[in-house]
């Protein structure tokens, strides 16, 4: 079997198989898309008919990206529907695109059930984003199952599923403001929250309290459906299953070589530079798809990796600098040449898994997360905003597989912090070997019999049910 592959179980494709019909609805964001295409992958690998439905501006840049995408032999068909934005307009302003979206979504959604459902392929299932509540209501009136899948993590999850009772202890006022100045202990197998955990609280040019009442429409909409599937795996953390009795732990999702569904073309020439790497030596730096820096920021990042001396591969969107075009330190290209590969988007999922990996220096966004885990990566923790602090202290002091930056009082992290850390990381054979031992366990959950294995076993019944 393929590394990393979820293994068949005894749950054969059969003639009734191929009559459930799932619809994946994602939110059309990097770190929504990639798991949701994967989960697609992993359903599909069943005989399952899977279809996505995405829209068309964020279709475009992954075909653009990754052309052999929609080639049927990857068994996922894509839908795309309009947005409602002009052509003009600028999808990286996330407020404007979440409420064109969740204005004009809820009617593409009924249009392509109807018309899928009149095609005769009728859809028996869908599993919508969070980020789609609504789609509730439509599966409802249409009578098709309706599951959830959640992109982040099981703190996050125990975080919001757990709004009303923070409300009922005090701990929260009904405007999401906190009411103490400790911590809050979910779930016994989980890192204590602080009040700058709380989601809301990263509410960009929206109030914190407009968004705690979107988390709390999340947290209403994901008890009222009836499953929910996440991208971790069970012994991750085992409590947090107790939380909610319809969930359904599926991870670590993987491409396994098929395309990532990207919005930014994978620069390949990275495998064979890090063929050239000794074993373990390699420092992965990548910040996901949204995280920005000032250029004074970008510049310490520059200096701090040449100044740790060790071979290091970048992942520098063109976006990634605040305000757009970024310079370099002078003369920096020329001298890490032979030292560094800076690339605009790596296969991260393969770059992960290559031996000359030493850490993954990141932003803690939940798939990378996952991406590190499962491949046994220590790593040096650099969040950005909204759930990627909580991640953070997950990996740091929940898992014990990596370290964190901390910041100088400008709030600037500075060569010689990243210099500092990035020396103690490598040399930490303690947090080595707790990633490898959560790599062993991700593994065991997806081989045969494993418990993401039997959860999606479980889950595809009650889907045919
Ligand atoms: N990713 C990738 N190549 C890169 C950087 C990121 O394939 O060079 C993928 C990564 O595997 C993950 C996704 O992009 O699946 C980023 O999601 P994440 O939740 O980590 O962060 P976000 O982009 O949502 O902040």
């Amino acid at each position: 079997m393929e590394e990393g592959q979820l293994s068949r179980s005894n749950l054969e494709s059969s003639d009734q198989e191929n009559a459930i019909h799932m619809l994946l609805v994602p939110y059309p964001l990097q770190g929504h898309i990639t798991p949701f295409i994967k989960l697609a992958y992993l359903i599909s690998g069943r005989g399952i008919m899977v279809t996505l439905v995405i829209t068309e501006f964020a279709h475009a840049r992954m075909m653009a990206a990754e052309p052999e995408l929609d080639n049927e032999r990857y068994k996922v068909r894509y839908i795309t529907v309009p947005d409602g934005l002009s052509e003009d307009d600028a999808r990286n302003d996330e407020g404007k695109l979440a409420q064109s979206i969740s204005k004009v979504m809820p009617g593409h959604l009924r249009e392509v059930l109807e018309k899928v459902n009149m095609e005769g392929n009728r859809v028996t299932c869908v599993i919508a984003d969070p980020m789609f509540g609504w789609a509730l209501e439509i599966a409802e009136t249409m009578k098709v199952k309706l599951a959830m899948f959640w992109p982040s993590a099981p703190g996050i999850l125990a975080l919001i599923l757990n709004i009303p009772k923070l409300i009922e202890d005090g701990i929260i006022d009904t405007k999401g403001s906190s009411k103490i100045d400790g911590k809050v202990q979910l779930s016994p197998d989980l890192p204590p929250l602080t009040s700058t955990d709380f989601l809301w609280n990263f509410s960009g040019n929206q109030s914190a309290e407009a968004m705690f009442q979107y988390f709390l429409g999340i947290q209403q909409n994901m008890k009222r459906s009836g499953w929910l599937l996440c991208n971790w795996f069970h012994d991750l953390n085992p409590l947090v299953g107790n939380l909610v009795p319809h969930m359904f732990p599926v991870g670590p999702l993987l491409a396994n070589g098929k395309p990532a569904a990207n919005l930014w073309p994978e620069d390949s020439t990275c495998l064979s530079w890090l063929n050239k790497q000794p074993d373990r030596s390699v420092i992965y730096v990548a910040f996901g798809s949204i995280s920005v820096f000032s250029q004074h920021q970008m510049d310490e990042l520059a200096l701090g990796l040449e100044l740790v001396g060790r071979p290091f591969l970048w992942v520098k969107r063109s976006d990634l600098i605040i305000g757009g075009s970024s310079k370099y330190p002078n003369g920096y290209e020329e001298r890490v040449a032979n030292q560094g590969k800076i690339v605009q988007w790596a296969p991260q999922e393969k770059v992960l898994a290559h031996p000359s990996i030493a850490c993954f220096l990141t932003h803690c966004g939940w798939n990378s997360t996952m991406d590190g885990l499962r491949m046994g990566v220590p790593f040096l923790c650099w969040p950005y905003f909204a759930d990627q602090f909580y991640n953070r202290s997950c990996i740091c002091n929940g898992y014990k597989v990596g370290l964190s930056l901390s910041p100088d009082e400008y709030g600037i992290i500075t060569r010689h912090e990243i210099r500092r850390k990035l020396d103690s990381l490598v040399a930490d054979y303690g947090i080595r070997a707790n990633a490898l031992k959560l790599k062993e366990m991700a593994e065991q959950s997806i081989n045969e019999g494993g418990s993401s294995v039997r959860n999606l076993d479980n889950f595809i019944l009650q889907m045919k049910q």
